[in-house]
């Protein structure tokens, strides 16, 4: 029985993932949880009954003490999250607390020498080389949950590392792949919120509709696979079935497919290195019937080159442009913003930021590189971005 802890368990993924453990109640037990929604949060105490229970707030405390009368262990804020995601008890760690908060728990888990399943790509884009080390340091080991790079998780175990060649990222293209470029100025919140192939929270389909996503991609790549960039490739696909690819020397590419579920990546990463026959809904490639390729159109989407850039320059870049990023698509949900402004908001902020790159030693240094560039993607003058 593997004892599984949730960070940020009422979300998207903490849901997908609570469903995997009904799954497979054989195998998998919840132990902790930590969370922000404390209604959903009540119920998930009552029926999953873990250990340790974690809220943001203090005042969350006692509210979700009287919804729940469990016996539960109830902690709050950072330390709470760090003390779920370090529990003794805990052999798996599933991460997707959204945004940069998830950082300081992600890094108590691998401290811990934890087995992480990381969702939230931008723990891996802002503090990479500090979780990477610290897993490396304390006999941490971090999974991918992120659809693509669970599926290069699982291509390369086809080949030795040496006889990798690339890693081909693949990406739906998202709502505005087609779309007239001359009226990109005008996208709604509601299109841009309209995903065709995934249903997810609302920051991760504003990144798919910028192509955001898959620039904080190939980051995340980077370091999961200790890759350099030049050989990450992003390949738009606009189905969602192939998940991604790794290019061996021979020429061969090994994809994995599978449907459009995050609770495939999920299970791969709570029972790896099992495989285990599940309920969820399985591919049928005759109903398919065609898989497209084409190459991204840096124009169209012009964040990617953003993103590979902040990657080549390393250091704090990358945790600059995640942060600067996820302010900026606060301000378009806000209705502050026009669409096309979350780029050019990310892309001034870069500059800003361009002649004191440093490096990331620590998650104080992450956390403090995030801090400023969220003020300075605060700071930048509406009336100068919004479409007149
Ligand atoms: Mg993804």
């Amino acid at each position: 029985m593997k004892r599984v802890a949730i960070l940020g368990s009422t979300g998207s993924v903490g849901r997908n993932t609570l469903a995997v453990v009904d799954a497979f109640r054989d195998e998998l037990t919840v132990v902790a949880l930590a969370a922000g929604y404390i209604d959903l949060l009540a119920q998930q105490v009552a029926q999953y009954r873990p250990e340790v229970v974690s809220v943001r707030e203090l005042r969350d405390v006692e509210r979700l003490r009287q919804l729940t009368h469990a016996e539960v262990d109830i902690v709050h804020g950072d330390a709470g999250a760090c003390a779920v995601a370090s529990l003794g008890s805990a052999d798996v760690v599933i991460a997707a607390i959204v945004g940069a908060a998830g950082i300081p728990p992600v890094h108590a888990a691998l401290k811990a020498g934890k087995r992480v399943g990381i969702a939230n790509k931008e723990v891996l884009v802002a503090a990479g080389d500090v979780m990477t080390k610290t897993a490396r340091e304390n006999g941490g080991e971090i999974l991918p949950v992120d659809s693509e790079h669970n599926a290069v998780h699982q291509a390369l175990r086809c080949g030795g590392r040496e006889e990798v060649l690339r890693i081909i990222l693949t990406a739906s293209g998202g709502p505005f792949l087609k779309r007239d470029l001359s009226t990109f100025g005008d996208i709604t919140i509601e299109a841009a919120l309209a995903h065709p192939t995934w249903r997810m929270g609302n920051k991760i389909s504003i990144d798919s509709a910028t192509m955001m996503n898959k620039g904080l991609e190939v980051i995340e790549a980077h370091h999961l696979f200790a890759m350099a960039p030049d050989r990450i490739d992003i390949l738009i696909h606009p189905q969602s079935i192939v998940h991604s690819m790794v290019e061996y020397v021979d020429g061969s590419i090994m994809a994995q497919l599978s449907t459009t579920d995050m609770k495939f990546p999920i299970q791969y990463a709570l029972l790896y290195p099992d495989r285990i026959t599940g309920p969820f809904a399985r591919l049928d490639l005759a109903k398919i019937r065609t898989l497209e390729f084409l190459p991204v159109d840096s124009h169209r989407f012009p964040a990617v080159e953003l993103a590979y850039q902040a990657c080549r320059s390393g250091g704090s870049m990358p945790a600059v442009l995640n942060a600067a990023n996820e302010v900026a698509v606060e301000r378009f949900l806000a209705g502050e913003l026009s669409f096309t402004s979350i780029v050019e908001i990310v892309s001034r902020v870069l500059g800003r930021h361009s002649r004191e790159v440093s490096a990331i030693s620590s998650v104080d240094d992450a956390l403090h590189w995030d801090t400023w560039a969220r003020n300075e993607a605060r700071g930048i003058d509406v009336a100068l971005t919004r479409k007149p």
